[in-house]
């Protein structure tokens, strides 16, 4: 005889009628803001800026040296009808992002959301690991994430609906063996996203962090095959993340849905540190 298939409870469509207090986003939810998106040219920080533009934000685009990439990725921004720009910085320097950011600010009315996103891997096991390599992953995801926060604070600061998500890692929660200095750079920038959400909640400003899993970029395309196999084994939903996925938790996190949270660490890893 056949087993009897499993079957998942229906809701009851009394239990999915909406709330009375709850008001579906619309469409363009970000329309008149405006975001910053560090590391925006490729990958993940590409997806992130695209997506908000679709949401109706300007975005401000920071990069490292990709010029090209950094502006097609306005270009294809702007095609939502807003106003994109890059600007290369290197966020480890701090004074060069106070350069930058004063730039920025000259040129938007207003900055609403920044997002934290650019980082690098120089993965190497400890015993391997030289402190040139341990210094520049800090450098850009951490340091990084300090220097354009705290620069574009004040600016922050005055908007209505200010909101900083910084874009950290599953290995800054659980270690990975051979990234000891970008589980480190990740973990750190977990504990500064939380200090700065207990700073600036008082005004409104939530500040929340988002750790990814493992999602087909440049960053990850180049691991060794074996490598990409263990990892999809890991992941219980069983296969890669999309950077469009990283960028929907960006748009919902940025958005007046999020007002209420703050000081969250949000895992888009397909279940994998769960
Ligand atoms: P990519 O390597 O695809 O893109 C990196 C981006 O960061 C590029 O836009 C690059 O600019 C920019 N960047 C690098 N260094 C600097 C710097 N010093 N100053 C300014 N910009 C810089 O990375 P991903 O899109 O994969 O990763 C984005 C973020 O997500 C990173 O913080 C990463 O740690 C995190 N993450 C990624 C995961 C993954 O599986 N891919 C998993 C977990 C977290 P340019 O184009 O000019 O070089």
């Amino acid at each position: 005889m056949d087993k009897p298939e499993a079957t998942v409870p229906r809701l009851e469509s009394e239990t999915l009628a909406l709330s009375p207090c709850f008001t579906p986003s619309p469409a363009r939810q970000l329309d008149g803001r405006c975001a910053v998106v560090t590391g925006g040219s490729r990958g993940i920080g590409r997806a992130i800026a695209l997506g908000l533009a679709q949401a109706g934000a300007d975005v401000a685009i920071l990069y490292a040296g990709n010029t090209e990439r950094a502006e097609s990725a306005c270009a294809e921004a702007a095609a939502y009808g807003i106003r994109a720009q890059a600007y290369q910085c290197d966020v480890a320097d701090f004074t060069a992002v106070q350069t930058v950011v004063a730039q920025v600010v000259a040129d938007f009315p207003h900055v609403d959301i920044l997002v934290n996103n650019a980082g690098v891997i120089r993965d190497s096991l400890l015993l391997r690991l030289t402190e040139a390599d341990f210094d520049a992953v800090v450098d850009v995801s951490l340091k990084g994430t300090f220097n354009v926060t705290r620069h574009l604070l004040r600016t922050l600061l005055r908007s209505p609906h200010g909101r900083i998500i910084n874009i950290a890692s599953v290995s800054g929660l659980t270690g990975t063996a051979g990234q000891a200095n970008y589980a480190a750079a990740k973990a750190g920038v977990i504990g500064l996203t939380k200090s700065v959400a207990r700073e600036v909640a008082g005004r409104g400003v939530t500040c929340n962090v988002i750790a990814p899993g493992y999602i087909d970029t440049d960053m990850t395309r180049g691991l060794n095959p074996a490598v990409k196999d263990k990892l999809a084994a890991a992941i219980p939903l069983g296969y890669a993340g999309t950077a469009d996925d990283i960028a929907h938790a960006v748009v919902f996190l940025a958005s007046d849905l999020a007002r209420y949270i703050t000081g969250e660490v949000l895992r888009v890893d397909g279940g994998m540190a769960m």
